[in-house]
């Protein structure tokens, strides 16, 4: 008898992608929510929203609104949000979007930069059907060379420049120039004016946002800790999509059940977890795994230092006068002061603030993420070991990729590195 011939279907590439991704998203997720003692009920929005975006491909925003593509932290929102367009941070997590990108890339590139590409090549966004227009601020050099590939998928970039001197007058008058061409020509792009009104709205409801976070953030220096890292992480990473305002009332519902807990010196971690300061390459979902390793291994973390977390809220917008282009100076102010990423020539504010972190939230222990292939994280690891070696304060610094296969060798590092805190602590009595 001939053998039955075997009907083979033909799965469409970007379906494929979109599954591959989901199964990721998926995995994840259900770690996050299953695999941690002492679950929050109110971090079920963000669960919920993350599996919708991720797992089910829902689109938040709708098509009537533009939207602007970010592809570093350095976009000013505000002027976005003033002109009733959507902003999306592309920065992305998957390792099936590391994998596509990477090939057109070397083998040693950023993690991130290699998964941005591949998201932009398969065209499937977070969140939002498609991307009207992606603004590039020229922070990274990694980011900068891939932009040439960005423009050839057929994608409009618009170039922001930023200095790589942080502390001098003429850095300050340089970005602020940039940020008033960017106010002008997403108005040309978007065809609508900005105006006063919306602008000082837009400032408000921003700021609305940042105060949500810093109020939450602050819970983290309570002992017992009565939030995990894996959770933090989770909701500043959902900034980068959600509704503005949907997202910092989601944000004061996980306050108020977190300070209940402060009341009630409910402990989220484990009786003797060490307290961990993370800093450096950020981690983006679904790319959580340093954090939920830190985590699983018995740390907790209490405070980090990273463009997908704190950094986000870092410094208010400051206005003198309530003018149009003073308000916008005012924006470019905020983000070149808050800006701690290892791009610039140097970089003491960053170490200031891990000091200061390190005082406030009372940290035991360093971790320090490089992705592979990053050369200024892996070059600012020095300055920032030694900072800790003079404060007393160790580190482990661990250079990592988005692949899941080196996942044993790092938990077991992570392993020891808390164990040793454990140690310490113990005979310090
Ligand atoms: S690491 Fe630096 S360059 Fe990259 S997205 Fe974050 S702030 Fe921007
Ligand atoms: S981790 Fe490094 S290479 Fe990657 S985006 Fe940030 S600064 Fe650029």
């Amino acid at each position: 008898m001939p053998t039955p011939h075997r009907r083979r279907t033909i799965e469409d590439p970007q379906a494929r992608h979109r599954r591959h991704e989901a199964m990721e998203a998926f995995k994840v997720l259900e770690s996050l929510k299953n695999d941690f003692r002492f679950p929050l009920q109110s971090m079920e929005y963000f669960y919920e929203l993350f599996e919708r975006i991720y797992c089910q491909n829902e689109k938040l925003h709708t098509s009537e609104r533009p939207t602007v593509g970010a592809l570093c932290i350095q976009v000013p929102y505000e002027i976005i949000y003033a002109l009733d367009a959507v902003p999306v941070r592309l920065c992305n997590g998957f390792h099936t979007d590391e994998q596509a990108g990477g090939e057109f890339m070397p083998a040693k590139s950023c993690s991130l930069v290699k998964a941005t590409l591949g998201m932009l090549q398969s065209e499937d966004f977070p969140a939002v059907e498609k991307i009207d227009w992606i603004v590039h601020p020229t922070t990274c050099d990694q980011k900068t060379k891939t932009i040439g590939m960005i423009e050839e998928l057929g994608q409009s970039v618009y170039h922001m420049e930023f200095p790589r001197l942080k502390e001098s007058e003429e850095s300050r008058e340089y970005w602020r120039r940039s940020v008033r061409k960017f106010a002008q020509e997403i108005q040309r792009e978007l065809g609508r004016p900005l105006k006063r009104r919306k602008l000082k709205e837009a400032i408000r409801k921003v700021g609305r946002a940042q105060m949500a976070y810093h109020r939450l953030n602050e819970l983290r220096g309570n002992d017992p800790v009565p939030i995990l890292g894996k959770d933090m992480f989770l909701i500043t990473n959902a900034f980068f999509f959600d509704e503005i305002e949907r997202w910092s009332d989601a944000v004061d519902a996980v306050y108020h059940e977190v300070a209940q807990r402060v009341r009630t010196r409910q402990n989220a971690a484990g009786k003797r977890s060490p307290r961990i300061l993370y800093t450096g390459s950020p981690p983006i979902f679904p790319n959580l795994k340093l954090p939920m390793m830190i985590e699983q291994a018995d740390g907790v973390i209490v405070a980090d230092e990273s463009c997908s977390a704190n950094r986000l809220f870092n410094d208010m917008v400051s206005v003198d006068e309530w003018f149009l282009y003073d308000m916008v100076d005012a924006v470019a102010d905020r983000y070149l002061k808050g800006c701690t990423c290892p791009i610039f020539t140097r970089n003491d504010d960053r170490i200031r603030r891990l000091e200061e972190l390190i005082r406030l939230y009372r940290v035991e222990g360093v971790v320090y993420q490089s992705f592979a292939g990053c050369q200024v994280y892996e070059m600012e690891q020095r300055s920032v070991q030694a900072a800790m070696e003079k404060l007393g304060v160790p580190m482990l610094y661990v250079e990592a990729d988005y692949s899941p296969a080196q996942g044993g060798q790092l938990s077991t590092r992570i392993e020891a590195f808390i164990e040793s805190l454990k140690v310490r602590r113990r005979r310090k009595g």
